[in-house]
Order: structure tokens, then sequence, then C-alpha cells
């Protein structure tokens, strides 16, 4: 299966790409945030709502995910900037799509996140 955080053209299997962190030996051991960004859009996007929880910094991490509603198809992620502010911060900036009951929505955020203990943690994001 090709990786859902790939464009058609840079396609990767997903065991070549965010499954790796998804489970076995580097599950949640993502190596940045650009990683850990694209893990966390393949795992809405396959409704691994564990790896969402696991990778939200748990000062943030909200009680619960609800999976996908029926008929919700994402669309698409598209990175737009990666600005890492020092070792342990950095910034993600994305475009995902999704779509559902024939309506087309764009989310645009700029997402924080922050290495702690060796991992990194998804902190939060501002929609732009
Ligand atoms: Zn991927």
């Amino acid at each position: 299966m090709i990786c859902p955080c790939r464009s058609p053209a840079d396609a990767l299997p997903c065991e070549a790409c965010c499954g790796r962190y998804h489970a076995g030996g580097l599950h949640l051991l993502a190596p940045g945030a650009e990683a850990l960004m694209r893990s966390r859009y393949s795992a809405f996007v396959q409704d691994r709502l564990d790896y969402l929880l696991a990778t939200w910094h748990p000062s943030q991490r909200p009680a619960q995910l609800d999976p996908n509603p029926a008929g919700l198809k994402w669309l698409g992620l598209e990175l737009r900037r990666h600005t890492v502010i020092d070792a342990d911060h950095a910034t993600v900036e994305f475009v995902a799509r999704h779509k559902l009951g024939g309506r087309a929505e764009r989310l645009h955020e700029l997402s924080r996140f922050v290495r702690e203990g060796g991992r990194w943690f998804y902190l939060g994001g501002d929609a732009r």
C-alpha cells in the first residue's frame, strides 16, 4: 500500500514511510517533526487513534478521539514548511484535504512539535 502522506510523484510503500513509526521497532520514534507530522496524517487516514493519542503531548492530549465519520475521504497532505527552532522544538505548516458528503475541505495549520525524552510530540496548532 502506498503511504497516504505522499503525493503520487513521491510514492513510497507505507512500511518504508509512516508505517515504520506506527508499529514495529521504530514505534513512536519518528526522527523529527516532519516525519511525525506525516505519520500523524497517515494515522488519521488509517484511523490509528492509539498512535494519534500517543504522539500528542500529554499536556494537550484529548481524552479520546473519534474515528473518521463514514464517507470521509482523505485527499492528501501537502507540507509547506518545516522550521527547526532548536534541537527540541520545531513547527510544520501543512495543508490537509478531505472530502465529506461531496464537499471538499482543507485544513491549513501551523503545528508545533516538541521533543522530550528522545521522542517527538505534537503540541498543538494554529489554523492559518
Ligand atoms: Zn508516510
